[in-house]
């Protein structure tokens, strides 16, 4: 990975009327090029500034001398910036005609225009934070809930990269015992030094299952969570939908791109984003084979985190009701009997236990009855309890999941080498690969197109 060199500029603010605007510029003609725009009402050259002074004065095109608005300009030295290169914002009036026009005069005077989220990328280039805490700015702009925005800063913060970085260290200096030993066989290798490398790399693949362990709760905390409602049709699905839906007044956003036959909305249970989908335009189907109509909708079931089964509980418990439960059994679930203003037809420990003896929940959609006691039972099947978030290092995305899950294969392969019969060259191999892809987290070692693929998420001018 090579530094940088050239000098980029971008409107850093969202487009449209507001109080003010920002363009940002970064890298190593920052101030020559500010300088030559930018003129103070009644501070000295921009080139004197001391690092993080704000200076009032007017932003004019260089030939005409033509005023183009009225600023505020932040000066920043290298190394303390975002980007870790000399930094400049301009605090504009929050229009998109003065903020365009500013940004045009840094580029007339040889900036370039930055791609998305390239001021985070240099602050990643310039080593001044690892990939793992680049993606955490983007989870923080993106955050729906407290959670979310808690966890992301966390993870900003560097706990989540020093201990992957710990453990890599770990197997590093496991392979270094090893390249020590390498060409001899296992009855020349001294046993205290194989007792070594097994101690280290043992502890790395302890360190390393722990971290991988809070990826379900962390997950959830950062992204939110699924929830599906099942069951056959009639039961109140989707008004028990609606229910949840009006309950918590905190509807976060509707998600976009949901398939049509699904449909999905955010509510927010204990501080948590839920995306909340229903399933009856799919198991509703009155085919014949009806558990076709599972089939369909197992996509959207075998994603959900917790599944929520319906019931009527104002007639028996039917066969379709037995073969629904059926195909969710092994999964997380919570069973409801809705319709309970209406005279009972069922049992409630009878049902339990004839769902595997989960707790049945009486919920009323009609009535809005039972539904505090509903989203607790939820809430207490996707976090085990607490929403606190797991102190140190937490997994919050999928590309950190899978990689750590391959990262821990590796070791378990070297392990498995090393309690069989010593071999240097094949536990060095599988180790080696093991660092790579904690490498791959932080960002130590890149693979084209991971580069690309995370910051073309962002905005330009982050
Ligand atoms: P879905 O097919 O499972 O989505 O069921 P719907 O939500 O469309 O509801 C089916 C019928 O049951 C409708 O006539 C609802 O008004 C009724 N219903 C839903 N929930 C309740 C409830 O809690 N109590 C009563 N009495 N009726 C309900």
């Amino acid at each position: 990975m090579t530094t940088p060199n050239d000098t980029i500029a971008a409107i850093s603010t969202p487009l449209g009327e507001g109080g003010i605007g920002i363009v940002r510029l970064s890298g190593t003609d920052t101030l020559k090029i500010a300088g030559k725009i930018f003129f103070p009402v009644k501070d000295a050259k921009i080139s004197s500034y001391a690092s993080h002074t704000v200076h009032y004065g007017h932003i004019k095109s260089p030939g005409e001398g033509e005023v183009v608005d009225e600023v505020l300009l932040t000066s920043m030295k290298a190394p303390g910036t975002y980007t870790a290169e000399d930094m400049v914002e301009i605090n504009c009036h929050g229009g998109v005609m003065p903020l365009k026009k500013v940004l045009e005069l840094c580029l007339s005077e040889g900036a370039r225009l930055a791609e998305p989220g390239e001021f985070t990328k240099r602050a990643f280039l310039n080593g001044r934070i690892d990939l793992s805490q680049a993606e955490a700015v983007l989870d923080i702009i993106r955050a729906k809930t407290d959670a979310s925005r808690r966890i992301a800063v966390e993870q900003l913060r560097g706990a989540f990269s020093r201990e992957i970085s710990g453990i890599r260290d770990s197997l590093l200096s496991a392979l270094s015992l090893i390249e020590l030993a390498i060409d001899f066989t296992e009855e020349d290798v001294e046993s205290p030094r194989v007792d070594e490398i097994g101690r280290r790399v043992r502890e790395a693949r302890e360190e390393a299952k722990r971290i991988l362990e809070t990826s379900d709760k962390g997950m959830v905390l950062a992204e939110g969570a699924s929830v599906v409602i099942c069951g056959r049709p009639n039961v109140g699905k989707s008004s028990l939908m609606n229910a949840l839906l009006r309950h918590d007044r905190v509807i976060v956003t509707p998600v976009a791109g949901t398939t049509r036959d699904v449909i999905e909305e955010s509510i927010n249970i204990a501080g948590v984003r839920i995306r909340l989908s229903d399933t009856a335009g799919i198991i509703d189907t009155r085919d014949r084979v009806e558990i076709e109509g599972i089939k369909r909708s197992r996509e959207k079931l075998d994603t959900a985190d917790v599944i929520v089964l319906v019931l009527d509980s104002s007639v028996p418990v039917s066969d379709r009701d037995k073969e629904i439960f059926d195909a969710i059994a092994a999964r997380e679930k919570v069973i409801v009997a809705n319709k309970s203003d209406l005279p009972s037809a069922i049992d409630l420990e009878k049902t339990s236990a004839m769902f595997g003896g989960e707790e049945v929940f009486k919920v009323s959609a009609l009535e809005k009855e039972g539904l505090d006691r509903l989203e607790d039972a939820i809430a207490e099947k996707l976090f085990k309890g607490s929403v606190d978030i797991p102190e140190g290092a937490v997994v919050t995305n999928i590309r950190h999941k899978k990689t750590l899950e391959k990262a821990i294969e590796s070791v378990e392969r070297a392990l498995e080498t090393l309690r069989e019969e010593y071999n240097g060259e094949l536990i060095a191999s599988d180790l080696n690969e093991a660092v790579r892809q904690l490498g791959l987290i932080t960002g130590e070692t890149v693979e084209d197109g991971v580069l690309d693929r995370i910051f073309s998420q962002f905005c330009i001018g982050k």
